[in-house]
This record gives C-alpha cells, structure tokens and sequence, in this order.
C-alpha cells in the first residue's frame, strides 16, 4: 500500500494531491497513518439547558427569530429554541442571502458548535448547521474524527478519502511491521485494527480515552513509532561499532599535573564520570556518550580532563561551544589550566579573518595546534585536522543529530573517526534520555561540587519594582554584580531587544552611579562579547540582558538575578538563567519579577522553580506539567518529531520498544527499511553510514 498513490483513489485529482503532498502524504498508506487530532460526539442531542460554556455539542431547537445586525460587523443573529426551553443564539459573520432567507422563524435546525458566553446569551459562533425535516433524522452514530488539515481539503473530503483508504486496507491488507512475538506480550491489536478502530471509533470506544490517546490504538501506533525510532537509532550505533577510532589511553602525567594544581578535588560523580570516559576513549570504537550534569556541576574541568588524556596520547582535541561568548569563555578556563602544562589551546573565532584565518586553519592542519577551541564552525569543510582524536561539544542541545554525524567525517587520515563527548546542562529524565539519545551512552554528574550557597529565590509582584530596584542598589553598593534579565514578551526577538533597550534606560535613569551594560541578540557578536567581558571583568555592576546570557556564562561574583515575567518562560529555561548565580561563596538572590494575576498553572511553576534547585527535579516536574513536545522543542529532540507517540506520556513503553527494536534488528531484518520509512520517511538523516 506504501507504493499505491493517493492520485489512485476516487476524487483524487492533481489539485488534491498537491494539497496532500503538503502534509508529506503521497501515498495510501500515508493516508491511513493521518490519523485524527480529535474527535467530536454528534451521537446524542445535547438540551440547550445543559450545555457547558467551551465545550462542543450537537443541540437542535426551532428558529426564534433571525435578524441582520448592522453593529461594527454586520452579522446574522439567529436565537434558537429547543423542547426544553433552552434558548441560544447563533451567530454568522459570513452569509449569503439564501442562507439568511432559508432561517425563518419556525424552521427545525441541527447545530454542533463551540458553546460560548456571548454578551447576553449563550452563542455558537458558525456552528455547522443543517435543516431538520419534522421528524429528523436519526443523531449520527459514533465519534466524529476531526482531521489535521491544510486550506483547501475540508473535513468531509478527509473523511471521503480516508474511507476509501480504509476499504482498500481491509481488502489489501497493509504489511504489519511488528512481529507477533513483539506485540503478543504487549496485548495490542494488530495494525489494521489499530487503524480501523482510530478512523472510525467503534461505539463502545470512549471519548476520553481517544482524547487523551490511552485507547489501545493509539498505543499500539505509538508503540510501532517508538520501536521505529529506536530501530533507526540501534541501527545507526551498530554502524558506529563497526567504524574505528584511535585508541587514547595516555600515560595519565598531564592529567596527574591538572589535578594536583586544581584548588579543588574532583566530586565523586565527577570522578565517576571522568573513568567512564577515560575506559570508552581507551577503545578503538568511536565513544558516542552524552554528558549530562545540572548547571554549575563542573562539566568544564570533566571535559579538560578527557582532552589532556587525548593530548597525552598524541591526538589533537576540538572544543566547540553554541556561541562565540562560550567558545571565548573555555578559552579562557582552559587558558589558566592548560598554559602552565605547556599547553597553547588555539581559538578559531568568526573574527579571525583573512590571513589570521589562514594561519590558524594552518596550524590546525599541520598538527601544529593541538587543542583547538571554537564554535560549530569547527565542523565546517575548510577546517582540517591532522589527526583529531577527541571532539567535545558543550551544550549538546543546540547541535542536532546530523551535526554529530557530520563530525565523524572528519577522520584521521587512517580514517579513524574521532571520540564524541557531549555536554548537556538540560537535564533529561533518564527514560526520555533513553528514546531521544538511543545512539548515546549517558553519564550523569548528579550532585554539585561542595561550598555552594544556595540561590534563595523569591516571586515578588511588578507592582514592588522600586523595592526591587532598590536592592539591586544595596547589592551593588557591597560590591556584588547583578543581572536583570527581559524574557519574551511577544514572539519577536526586534521587540525582546526593544524592551531590555528601555529596561537599560531605565535603571540608568534610576541607579544614578552604577555601571549597567546591555546586551541583546541584536547586538554585533562583537559588541556583545565586549559587555560581557567588562561584567566578568567586574567593571559593569549591572548587566541587563535578554535570554542570550542563558547558557554557560560563568561570573561568580554576580550574585542577584532578576528575572522578568519569569511566568513566560519554561522550567528549564528559568532553571538555566538562574544557574548564572550562586556561583560563589556568598549567598545568592533570584527574584522573579511577575505579573498578576498568575494563572493556576502559572503559580504552580514558579512554585516548583522556588522551591527546588535541582535541575532533574524541575525537568521532571515541567514535563508532567507541559509534555514533552514543548519542553524540549525542536531544538533540544533535535531531528526527532513524534506523531503519534510523546516519550514522557508513553515512558512506560520505552524499554518494550526498546527490546523490539533489538529483536527486529536481529531476527527480521526485512522489516527494518520498510518501519523506518513508514515512521520517519524522508526524516531519517541517519543510519546511512
Ligand atoms: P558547568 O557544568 O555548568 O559547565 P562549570 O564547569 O562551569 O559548570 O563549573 C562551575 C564552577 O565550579 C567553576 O567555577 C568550576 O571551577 C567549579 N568547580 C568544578 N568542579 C568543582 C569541584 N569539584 N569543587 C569545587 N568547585 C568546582
Ligand atoms: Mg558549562
């Protein structure tokens, strides 16, 4: 059914398909896996008395009376009356005149819509409506199936196609990828029911469970999407095994001399993680392992450690950051570690330019820079390495899955591919960790180096702005720093920089004596990297900025943090930001700065960001509130979109997707090509090794 065209069914001519071909859907089987995004219940009449205000319903009642109001918009207005006394009124803003004509008072009318509060009366707004012989008709059995759609198909035209999909199905009988020893144990329907059962709910199916996709035909569905994944995952590290890379093993002198120079001992989750990584580097595969550890749980000095045991064994060391500021700030870190071990790191930098590039791509090319440190641009073709043994990546979650893949192209010239450490300050339940990163292996720093103060971290209402300015005041008179951080207040980055522009001007206005910088998106890398560097520098006493300062920044003198409308922002996010204080040894303050009145879910969360400074603890918490679509994005699940399943409503079948994807890979290869196309089709950047 896979090869079957859409252009073969009924009604199906080239405008149509085009449209379909909006939504990736070129063939049958494309069609059957579109599946509904809700359903609606015309199965029985709803008594215009009983309505409840936002949901949808299916009433019937006689015209009252109709009339075209001339108001700001003219409009039909329609008041309907049902056998029970009910009254409502319905409300048209597009309409012709037979339409208008067609309603008069008298006539037995059919309607589903939105129930909504108008100003005197309940309203539906354009309900789908439908003139009723005296007797009617009989309600429509079963659940409505509302489809995802695009301008030009209505919903009729879905449900036409997709029953002629559906008819096809049950003669043809579409390839069931999963083996019955895989689903068997699951107690899942086969495909075909799965399908049958999501397109046209049988009567006994529950709305509820369809709604929230607890019916066993969203689970077995999500079920296949899981294992789909992690058979393209599983598949793509089998490929890794079979690649070679350099064994770096190291004498371990330079790793010696770091640390007896460091003022401090390693934790013992440091010290875990640092002999995970040494054993994987000490092997001729490729080491794929994610390093996830909570903001300010001394990942730096993890990774320096890892790239002295690479240097010790004679291959050169890349280090790349998401941004210019970061790449600057390891620079610097490993500056003051590695210089007095004799070793130089290299920055390449978007301001080297000309023949300052050229010299330095030199350098990276002969094998004359060891340890080279950057961003992304690292990965770019004219950046040649000699012999590169290890590449690290901070902050892992703005590199996507094709960028890690794309690193390994840069073999030694043996074609040995390099070690791969990532970093990760977004904290991952493990299960979820386990669907997105199934081609990684995970390390965790799970505790905090000793000697932290912790963040005391306080919701006051904007209407206390004085007093908030105030203590930035008192702060900063004692000699500490601060950061007043603008979120998103539309979804405009111009808007974002206009509002920290004005922010500035105020504080300005308001802390006459004290330094403020300002730093946005907008600004040139340049610029910005120069506010930052005079705040870390200490001759800045404020800086104001938007989400950019996020990730990384390390100024453990800053020691107050106001955040405004931290009710905009996600757990995780908030989490990040206030991971730029409590670096030090003082006691460190994070204000968050909101507008009433909060919604219920609103309080909740900045309840959970007070009262807890675990990152785990939060990213738990904000999935249960929010799914994981939305806490992650795009950005963070990288090339990885789900249809059907959603890895934090669906962790319990992660480690079963996770064995069927093993038995398929072993036991019916055959299956593998064909899951992969029909869950991530064209998606799928990996696995071509
Ligand atoms: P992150 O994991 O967020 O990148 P960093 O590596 O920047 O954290 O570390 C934060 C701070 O903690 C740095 O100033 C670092 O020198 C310090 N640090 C790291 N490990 C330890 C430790 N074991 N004991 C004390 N301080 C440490
Ligand atoms: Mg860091």
């Amino acid at each position: 059914m896979d090869g079957l065209p859409v252009e073969s069914l009924k009604r199906v001519g080239p405008r149509v398909a085009e449209r379909l071909a909006k939504l990736g859907i070129r063939s049958v089987q494309d069609l059957l896996f579109h599946l509904p995004i809700r359903y609606q219940d015309r199965s029985r009449l709803t008594p215009i008395a009983d309505l409840r205000l936002g949901s949808e319903a299916l009433i019937q009642g006689f015209v009252e009376d109709a009339s075209i109001a001339m108001g700001r918009r003219r409009s039909l207005k329609v008041s309907l009356v049902d056998a029970g006394g009910g009254r409502i009124l319905l409300r048209f803003f597009h309409f012709s005149r037979q339409q208008a004509a067609a309603l008069q008072s008298g006539t037995l009318l059919r309607c589903y819509g939105e129930v909504r509060q108008g100003p005197v009366s309940l309203e539906m707004i354009h309900p789908e409506y439908r003139v009723q012989s005296e007797d009617g008709d009989e309600a429509e059995p079963g659940l409505t199936p509302i489809y995802p759609s695009t301008e030009g198909l209505q919903q009729a035209t879905w449900r036409g196609l997709i029953e002629q999909a559906l008819a096809l199905m049950e003669r043809l009988r579409p390839l069931d990828l999963l083996p019955r020893a895989v689903i068997g144990p699951q107690g899942l329907p086969g495909l075909c029911e799965a399908l049958r059962d999501l397109h046209r709910p049988p009567l006994e199916a529950s709305l509820e469970d369809l709604l929230e996709r607890r019916h066993p035909a969203f689970v077995r569905l999500a079920f296949e999407e899981l294992t789909a994944h992690q058979v393209s995952l599983r598949r793509l590290r089998l490929a890794q095994q079979r690649i070679s890379a350099p064994i770096l093993e190291g004498d371990g002198r330079l790793r010696a001399r770091l640390r007896a120079a460091l003022p401090f001992e390693l934790t013992e989750a440091q010290g875990r993680v640092v002999r995970e990584i040494a054993a994987d580097m000490a092997r001729p595969r490729p080491m794929q392992r994610l390093l996830q550890g909570d903001v300010g749980s001394g990942k730096t000095v993890v990774a320096a450690l890892a790239a002295l045991q690479a240097l010790e064994a004679g291959f050169q060391v890349a280090l790349m950051a998401p941004t210019e500021l970061l790449s600057e700030q390891h620079l610097r870190n490993l500056r003051a570690w590695l210089l007095p071990l004799g070793i130089e790191p290299l920055w390449l930098a978007g301001r080297h330019k000309g023949q300052e590039r050229a010299e330095r791509l030199e350098a990276i090319a002969s094998g004359a820079a060891r340890l080279v440190v950057g961003t992304h641009a690292l990965f770019q073709d004219e950046v040649v390495f000699q012999d590169l043994g290890l590449a690290i990546i901070d902050e892992q979650h703005r590199f996507g899955v094709h960028q890690r893949m794309k690193l390994r192209e840069k073999r030694d010239g043996e074609g040995a591919a390099p070690h791969q450490l990532i970093m990760t300050a977004t904290p991952i339940p493990r299960s979820l960790a386990m669907t997105l990163y199934a081609d990684l292996d995970l390390s965790v720093i799970d505790a905090l180096p000793p000697g932290r103060s912790p963040i005391t971290t306080i919701a006051v209402p904007d209407t206390r702005r004085d007093e908030v300015v105030e203590r930035v005041m008192l702060a900063c008179r004692q000699g500490r720093q601060a950061y007043w951080v603008c979120t998103l207040i539309e979804e405009s980055e111009a808007l974002e920089c206009q509002a920290a522009e004005e922010t500035a001007r105020q504080l300005r206005e308001g802390l006459p004596g004290l330094r403020v910088g300002l730093v946005h998106g907008r600004l040139k890398a340049t610029e910005r990297d120069a506010v930052m560097a005079d705040f870390a520098a200490g001759e800045l006493d404020l800086l104001v900025a938007t989400t950019v300062i996020e990730v990384g920044v390390d100024v453990p003198n800053a020691s107050l943090m106001i955040i405004e409308n931290p009710e905009r922002l996600g757990l995780a996010q908030l989490h990040q930001l206030r991971g730029r204080v409590g670096r030090g040894a003082v006691e460190s303050h994070c204000l968050l700065l909101y507008h009433a009145p909060l919604s219920q879910i609103a309080r909740e969360r900045l309840g959970i960001i007070r009262a807890s400074t675990s990152g785990f603890e939060i990213a738990e918490r904000d999935l249960a509130i929010r799914g994981a679509g939305e806490v992650l994005g795009t950005r963070q699940t990288g090339a990885i979109q789900f249809r059907v399943a959603d890895p934090v409503r669906d962790q319990r079948l992660t480690a079963p997707a996770q064995r069927a994807a093993d038995r398929i890979l072993e036991h019916h290869p055959e299956a593998v090509d064909p899951l992969i196309a029909r869950w991530l089709g064209a998606r799928e950047l990996y696995g071509q090794v």
